[in-house]
């Protein structure tokens, strides 16, 4: 709201006219617009870029797929992490054409990995409160599927925790209609949304993400550990894949194979990489080798 009356004050600003604003309150605004304007003009000029984080299997540690996560390549900046612009590309809507050029580029690369002789990579893509609520996701999302000829149950769409809370029956029945298609669904930064355990036993979930700061909190102290594996047990037992996200260190990695967690990703293994890089780390799992955390740039 507060960006768009500046946007309406900067717009009605005439050219003669005398324009003031106090800055210690604009300087964020002002930072938006300047980012909005960028990223408009990113998405016509192909700044953006998808880098690939491996997902492991805690059993034989083996790669089990990527989790797409997006980057922009800024003609002067460098490269920026999504904290600097998601907020803005969602508060203006740009996310929704940001959101959909990721899963098509995310799912034309599945193909080629298919292609390469790994078919059964699975592939994870976030969506964003806009693109979740937007009412042509299943089409959209389906589409894609069609033109990229990938296999749907090769794709998961991730969801934040928080998000998927908001209304449940939506959600629900969101998640029916893309799982109708084939598509997995993962609830992602489980643990920070405050959702009551019930929801795990109603949602038909394929994965739940531990959030990075559970997964802290195992080396801090032991009622964290408790809760830890008490909620693995749990969503194991209901046929739910857990994986934790944000796994740094070795100890992290014991007690979470301890505590019978399935799934791991982290700079433990790998930081997310560049697609050539990616298709590297699976030749390498492939060929009997393991991810230590070395970057393949
Ligand atoms: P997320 O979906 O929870 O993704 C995991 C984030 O944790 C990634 O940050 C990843 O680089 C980081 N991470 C993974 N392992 C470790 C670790 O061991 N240590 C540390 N310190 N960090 C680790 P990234 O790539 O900066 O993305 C941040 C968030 O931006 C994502 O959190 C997701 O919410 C959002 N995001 C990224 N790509 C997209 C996208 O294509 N669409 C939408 N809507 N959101 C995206
Ligand atoms: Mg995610
Ligand atoms: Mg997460
Ligand atoms: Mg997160």
């Amino acid at each position: 709201k507060n960006l768009d009356s500046a946007l309406y004050a900067a717009k009605s600003n005439g050219k003669n006219t005398y324009f003031y604003y106090d800055e210690s309150i604009n300087k964020d605004l002002m930072d938006k617009i300047e980012i909005q304007a960028q990223l408009r003009s990113a998405i016509t000029n192909q700044e953006f870029d998808i880098y690939y984080q491996p997902q492991i299997d805690l059993e034989n540690e083996k790669i089990i797929g990527f989790e797409a996560l997006l980057r922009w390549n800024h003609p002067t900046k460098g490269v920026i992490l999504p904290a600097e612009f998601i907020q803005v590309a969602e508060e203006t809507g740009l996310i929704v054409t940001i959101g959909e050029w990721v899963l098509k580029r995310a799912c034309e690369q599945l193909k080629e990995w298919e292609n390469q002789g790994f078919p059964s990579v699975i592939l994870a893509v976030n969506l964003s409160r806009r693109q979740f609520r937007d009412k042509h996701l299943v089409s959209m999302v389906s589409n894609i599927i069609e033109e990229t000829g990938i296999a749907p149950n090769c794709l998961e769409l991730e969801i934040k925790e928080e998000i998927a809370i908001e209304d449940i029956n939506y959600t629900m029945q969101c998640i029916l209609d893309l799982r109708q298609k084939g598509v997995l669904f993962s609830l992602d930064d489980f643990g920070t949304g405050y959702s009551s355990l019930n929801y795990l036993k109603h949602l038909p979930l394929d994965s739940l993400k531990l959030d990075k700061s559970f997964i802290d909190s195992i080396t801090e102290d032991r009622d964290s550990r408790a809760i830890i594996s008490t909620l693995i047990s749990l969503a194991r037992a209901l046929g739910i894949n857990v994986i934790a996200e944000g796994v740094e260190s070795g100890s992290q990695e014991d007690f979470l194979k301890d505590a019978k967690c399935n799934q791991a990703q982290g700079f433990l293994y790998s930081e997310p990489v560049p697609a050539k890089a990616a298709g590297r780390l699976l030749e390498i799992v492939r060929e009997g080798g393991k991810l230590d955390g070395e970057i393949w740039f």
